[in-house]
Parts: structure tokens; C-alpha cells; sequence
């Protein structure tokens, strides 16, 4: 699937939705599209699905552009964030439904429906109505009506939002299960960066309907593109500093070593530390105040306000020796062993980030 120079301008809109979105997707690839509420992923899956016609750009499958063509032609299967099936069929008959809708013989219909309400695991359940499902067993039936018609693209929106976390977590397992089997092209959209990073191949991440970084996930967490990325993707410290070398920048006084990214050149810079890259030391370091320390299971996270306001969060493994902190206890700061934190500087005047 390719996005070519993709653009959506709704009427009245001051700025564009979607903004010259570029995107080559392989075969049996699995795409996550993460990025803010309002940034464009929906209106970016409707596009592809059909149901919005773009304002300029093209969409392409296999190197043939699917624009003129309206969404069932589309080879294109698509689960919503609420489901929406129909609460009058049973889980059988919803997943049916595409496959009479488009004239198969009933056995055939019948056939094929238990053939994917197996693949999701919920054949045992086929009679039942929507009401009778929990949350995640209607989410399994729409994804088998999704897959009944044999898409070669299916599309994803938030699919696991109304989720509680721990059958959120089974059904991402699942989802991953299904399209690894299926062999079928997968884009999902998705605010969760966690969820992005933890199921994608390749993750696209968006800001403003532009497109800021599409690599895997990986990448995207240690070798962000921009600074927004760094900043939505995991935690991060943002903390102004100053450029003293190539790669070194002073932070607060401190010299650290840093990955310069951004494009510009010396000073100022905004240097990005995760708080998994941070020690408390007992010697020197940054001088810092605990203003909190929080026992999260098997890590310790501290909040912490440097001397001149800036604050941030660390986190300890406590199978290091990490120990909760009094608040107003003074602490030093230091970077954990081999960790380069990354430095934006202001990219020149009139480049586009
Ligand atoms: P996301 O799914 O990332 O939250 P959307 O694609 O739903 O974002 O929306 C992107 C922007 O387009 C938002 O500013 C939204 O208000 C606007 N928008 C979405 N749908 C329409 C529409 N049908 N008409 C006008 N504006 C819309
Ligand atoms: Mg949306």
C-alpha cells in the first residue's frame, strides 16, 4: 500500500487534516499510526478505506491507485473504535453479513463465517447476540467480519480504546496472532504509544496531519526524528542546555555527552534524557531535590527538581538497589553508564522539520 503526497482539507478547516502524508507500506506489514487526538489518523484510515475522498494525492495498492474506486471494491477491511455491529444478529450472522451482502451462496456464507469466527476463537459463541458479548468478544466478532470478505488490507481504528487493560493486552496478543496467520497488510491507528511500539512492525508517527517518523519501533523510541517524536514517544525529560562541542552539551552546569539531531548547528539545544538514562549518585552530579518518589512495582520513579526549576523523572530498578526518597531529600544526577541522551537543536531558518 502506498500513500503518495496524500492531503485532506475539510471545508472551512484553517489548516489541512492530513498534510502531503507519504507512506510505503509492504505486504503482510502491520502499521501502527500514533499520534495526538486530532492529528489526522482517522481521517487518514477513511481515505484509504473509501469513505473519504481526499483532496489531493493518491492511493495505491500494489501499484494501481485505488481513488476512483468506492470503499467494498476496495479490498479494504475495517474494524471502528465501537464496533458496530449489529445488535439484532447473532456473532454468526454478523460476520456473514459482508459475504451476503456481496451474493455468496448461504452454505458458502455459513462456511466461511465459522471458518473466521474460529480463527478469533469464538465459534463456540456463534449464536450469541451483541449483548450477550463481553467488550472483547464483540471486538473478535468484528475483526472476523472485517476478515470474512478477504481483505488484503485491514484497517484498524483504536480497536482496543474501550478495552480495560489487562483484556486490552490479550486482545493485542490476538490481533497480532490473527494477521501473522492471515498474512494480511495491517495498518491500526492508535494513541497508545505503548501499544504502537509493542505491536507494529513499523511505526508512523504524526503530528498536525504531517507525518514526522515512520521506521520500527526501535527507532522510533532511540533514534527519534524530530523533537516532537522524542517527546510522544515513552517518557522524556526535555531540558534546555547549550551545545559546547559536536557532541556535548552543558546542562545545568554539567557536561554531557549527547547525539546532536535537528539539523542545527551550537547553541541552544534541548537535550532529551529518558528517565531510565538517569542515576542518583552520592557524589557530583546535577544537584537535584526529590520531590516524590513513587513505588511502581518493580521500578522506582522520583520526581525531581533541579536548582534552577527545571524538574524531571528518573526511574530505578529496584533489583539495583533503587529505595524510595524522602521528599526535600538532596540527590545528585548522573547518566546511566553508555547512555547518550539526544540534543535538538533549532533546525535553520526555513527548513521544514
Ligand atoms: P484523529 O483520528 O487523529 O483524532 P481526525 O482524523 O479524526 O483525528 O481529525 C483530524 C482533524 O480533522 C481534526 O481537527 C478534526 O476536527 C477534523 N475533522 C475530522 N473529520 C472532519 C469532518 N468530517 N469535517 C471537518 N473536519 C473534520
Ligand atoms: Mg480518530
Amino acid at each position: 500500500l502506498t500513500l503518495d503526497a496524500v492531503t485532506q482539507h475539510y471545508k472551512g478547516a484553517p489548516t489541512p487534516a492530513v498534510d502531503a502524508v507519504t507512506l510505503a507500506i509492504g505486504a503482510g506489514e502491520l502499521v501502527a499510526l500514533l499520534g495526538p487526538s486530532g492529528c489526522g489518523k482517522t481521517t487518514l484510515l477513511r481515505i484509504i478505506a473509501g469513505f473519504v475522498q481526499q483532496s489531493t494525492g493518491r492511493v495505491l495498492v500494489g501499484g494501481r491507485a485505488l481513488d476512483d474506486l468506492p470503499p467494498h471494491r476496495r479490498e479494504v477491511g475495517v474494524v471502528f473504535q465501537n464496533y458496530a455491529l449489529f445488535p439484532h444478529m447473532s456473532a454468526l450472522d454478523n460476520v456473514a453479513y459482508g459475504l451476503a451482502a456481496r451474493g455468496a451462496p448461504r452454505d458458502a456464507q455459513q462456511r466461511k463465517a465459522r471458518e473466521m469466527l474460529d480463527l478469533v476463537q469464538m465459534d463456540h459463541l456463534a449464536q450469541r447476540l451483541p449483548r450477550e458479548m463481553s467488550g472483547g468478544q464483540q471486538q473478535r466478532v468484528a475483526l472476523a467480519r472485517a476478515m470474512a470478505v478477504g481483505p488484503r488490507i485491514l484497517l484498524l481504528d483504536e480497536p482496543f480504546a474501550a478495552l480495560d487493560k489487562s483484556l486490552r493486552l490479550d486482545m493485542q496478543i490476538e490481533v497480532k496472532r490473527i494477521q501473522r496467520k492471515a498474512g494480511i497488510t495491517c495498518i491500526m491507528v492508535t494513541h497508545d504509544q505503548e501499544e504502537a511500539l509493542s505491536m507494529a512492525d513499523r511505526v508512523a508517527v504524526i503530528n498536525k496531519g504531517r507525518l514526522e517518523q515512520f521506521a520500527p519501533p526501535n527507532e522510533v523510541y532511540d533514534s527519534p526524528a524530530t523533537l516532537f517524536v522524542n517527546r510522544f514517544v515513552g517518557a522524556s525529560n526535555a531540558l534546555a542546555a547549550r551545545m559546547v562541542g559536536a557532541d556535548m552539551a552543558d546542562v545545568a552546569g554539567e557536561r554531557w555527552p549527547v547525539r546532536p539531531l535537528g539539523g542545527g548547528a551550537g547553541s541552544p539545544a534541548t537535550v532529551c534524557v529518558r528517565p531510565e538514562q538517569l542515576r542518583i549518585s552520592d557524589g557530583a552530579g546535577l544537584p537535584g531535590t526529590i520531590e516524590l518518589s513513587l513505588p511502581l512495582g518493580p521500578q522506582i520513579v522520583h520526581e525531581i527538581r533541579l536548582a534552577d526549576g527545571q524538574a524531571l523523572k528518573l526511574v530505578e530498578s529496584r533489583s539495583h538497589g533503587a529505595r524510595l526518597r524522602e521528599p526535600g531529600s538532596a540527590v545528585s544526577l548522573t547518566l546511566a553508564e553508555g547512555a547518550v541522551p539526544n540534543a535538538f537543536t533549532p533546525a535553520p531558518e526555513g527548513a521544514r522539520p
